[in-house]
């Protein structure tokens, strides 16, 4: 077989236009390469599968057209279409032709299930260069996360990436035998829908039944799972379970938890060891989708595990002439004043929307209500001039409010939320126009797998960052609410909470991400160390008391 080989650009017709196949792993801004993360931010236009998910679209500059791809090609839902790779390539092809950089942005790896193939060919009869950037596969990343090697000197001595979607075919293209017979690892991709038949498929050719298997699903997600199982039990499980896609599934003696028991069936993660100071809590997440990931990745990095099941979604407001009116009058204010980081990308993208960019600001200064605020004004190209020390409301008022007279305020904000801003600016005799950007709307119903999967999994925290939150969740989760620990955004959260007859349990001192997983984990050391107090010997507790008496 031939082996692709960069078109020299002065062969082309196209100098300037090129297509780079860019591996975007599993799905975590963290797992990227560096050169992933330049191709992006030189990109012209980034045409990504639906599978990317939207914390990596959001590293995009707005200025970059993004096109996404349908996933066509069969993933875990074994759905194959024809040629869907050849009608992207095509798409490549056009898009680098009229000069531009495009990024094809794939999941993982580009070499690895990405009809990459397919891609290729029309790119490359259109003579147009191309280059490839590896990612993080899946497999890869798996493993990682379960913390566990995908090789072994005793027990692994290969590693086969196979797919699973394969094994229902009629002329099953996965050969059991071969499979069954290495003493390695099998990393099988596109495989929940089908664990029945793999799985069956391998045991008759003599793979045991007890053989461990690890699944990860979502990888590097927000809602990152792992559990342990065995061959046997897998296909039950998974129906059980219900593990969500995109879900890789390792089988082989790798997957044993070394100083653990095999926790067989287990819809729970393996956390042999971890001293970090969230191990073993789950956490669920009820921001609105793509909201969700810094804190997510807080948790992760603590040993904590997220669920995340949205209770509120964004939605435009129901009309945008008031917005439009006040973007196309932005350059008569002192001060625009943006309440989140949803008010932020509303406001540029109804801008963009009307041809604007930077310079119909004039010299209006930005103001963020906090520090993800103040990157979503960064990422949109634009320069935040101010974040208060005091992450809400009256920060902006203590920061502005006394430093000019009769200043002009525009506040870009969503339709739920307190006008405390409003009022105390024209208190102190400002000139204040608010504008709606954006609807917070509650979720009417959750989707019966949410809830499944909460029940399946248990859940230790809930986080909740608005009072419409509170409210939506307390409805939405009912009597499941009250066995959890609650964390709360702010004392205007935990307001809420309690009109919800709840409790909030733990109170962010700062009311940003990093407040909400600071007050969690000082609340489990808290909580560790009286029960570590607990167990002193009775005479130890004795001397405690007495010295504590002399102080
Ligand atoms: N090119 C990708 C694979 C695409 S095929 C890669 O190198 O990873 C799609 C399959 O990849 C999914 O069905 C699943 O098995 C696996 N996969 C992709 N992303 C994943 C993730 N974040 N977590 C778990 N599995 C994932």
């Amino acid at each position: 077989m031939k082996h692709p080989q960069p078109i020299p650009v002065h062969a082309t017709s196209h100098p300037q236009g090129k297509v780079i196949f860019v591996g975007a792993g599993p799905g975590h801004p963290d797992l990227l390469t560096l050169r992933a993360m330049n191709c992006l931010q030189e990109a012209d236009v980034v045409v990504y599968d639906t599978l990317v998910p939207s914390q990596l679209l959001d590293l995009i500059h707005t200025r970059v057209e993004r096109i996404p791809v349908p996933r066509t090609h069969a993933g875990d839902t074994g759905a194959a279409h024809a040629d869907p790779g050849e009608t992207t390539g095509h798409l490549l092809a056009a898009l680098a032709a009229k000069g531009r950089m495009v990024v094809r942005l794939k999941g993982g790896d580009p070499a690895v299930f990405g009809r990459l193939a397919e891609e290729l060919q029309p790119v490359r009869e259109a003579g147009i260069a191309f280059e490839i950037v590896p990612g993080i596969t899946a497999a890869l990343a798996a493993a990682a996360a379960a913390g566990m090697p995908l090789t072994s000197r005793s027990s692994a001595s290969s590693v086969t990436i196979l797919t699973g979607h394969e094994a229902e075919e009629k002329n099953a293209v996965i050969d059991f035998q071969t499979m069954a017979g290495l003493s390695g690892t099998l990393a099988i991709y596109m495989g929940v829908e089908q664990a029945d038949a793999w799985s069956r498929g391998l045991i008759a050719a003599g793979k045991s039944a007890d053989t461990p298997v690890t699944v990860v699903s979502r990888c590097s997600w927000p809602d990152q799972q792992i559990a342990v199982t065995t061959l046997g039990a897998c296909a039950a499980d998974f129906d059980r379970c219900g593990w969500p896609s995109p879900a890789v599934v390792i089988v082989g003696e790798v997957s044993q938890p070394t100083e653990q028991p095999l926790q067989k069936s287990s819809a729970h993660p393996t956390r042999a060891h971890d001293d970090r100071p969230l191990a073993g809590q789950r956490v669920l997440l009820t921001r609105p989708s793509g909201q969700a990931e810094e804190l997510s990745a807080r948790i992760h990095s603590l040993g904590g595990e997220c669920l995340h099941v949205p209770t509120i979604q964004i939605e435009p407001p129901l009309s945008l002439e008031p917005l439009d009116r006040a973007i196309g009058l932005a350059d008569t204010f002192d001060w625009i004043v943006f309440a989140s980081a949803n008010g932020v990308r509303a406001f540029v993208e109804r801008m963009r929307t009307a041809g604007l960019d930077g310079r119909s600001l004039g010299t209006a200064r930005l103001a963020a209500i906090g520090p993800a605020t103040h990157r979503a004004i960064a990422q949109a190209g634009l320069t935040c001039n101010l974040t208060p020390a005091l992450f809400r409301s009256e920060g902006i008022v203590d920061a502005l409010g006394h430093s000019m007279r009769g200043g002009r305020f525009l506040l870009v904000r969503a339709d739920h939320g307190r006008d405390l801003m409003r009022r105390k600016l024209q208190w102190l005799g400002h000139h204040v126009t608010e504008v709606v950007a954006y609807r917070s709307v509650a979720v009417e119903a959750l989707d019966p797998k949410s809830l499944a999967a909460i029940d399946s999994r248990g859940i230790d925290w809930v986080i909740l960052t608005s009072s419409l939150n509170a409210e939506a969740s307390a409805r939405l989760f009912t009597n499941r609410i009250l066995c959890w620990k609650i964390a709360s955004i702010s004392p205007v959260t935990s307001a809420a909470i309690a009109t919800c007859q709840l409790t909030t349990t733990a109170e962010a001192l700062e009311a940003t991400s990093q407040g909400l997983v600071e007050a969690i984990v000082d609340y489990e050391k808290r909580m560790s160390e009286t029960s570590a107090m607990k167990t002193l010997p009775l005479q130890t507790l004795a001397h405690a008391a007495d010295s504590s008496k002399n102080e």
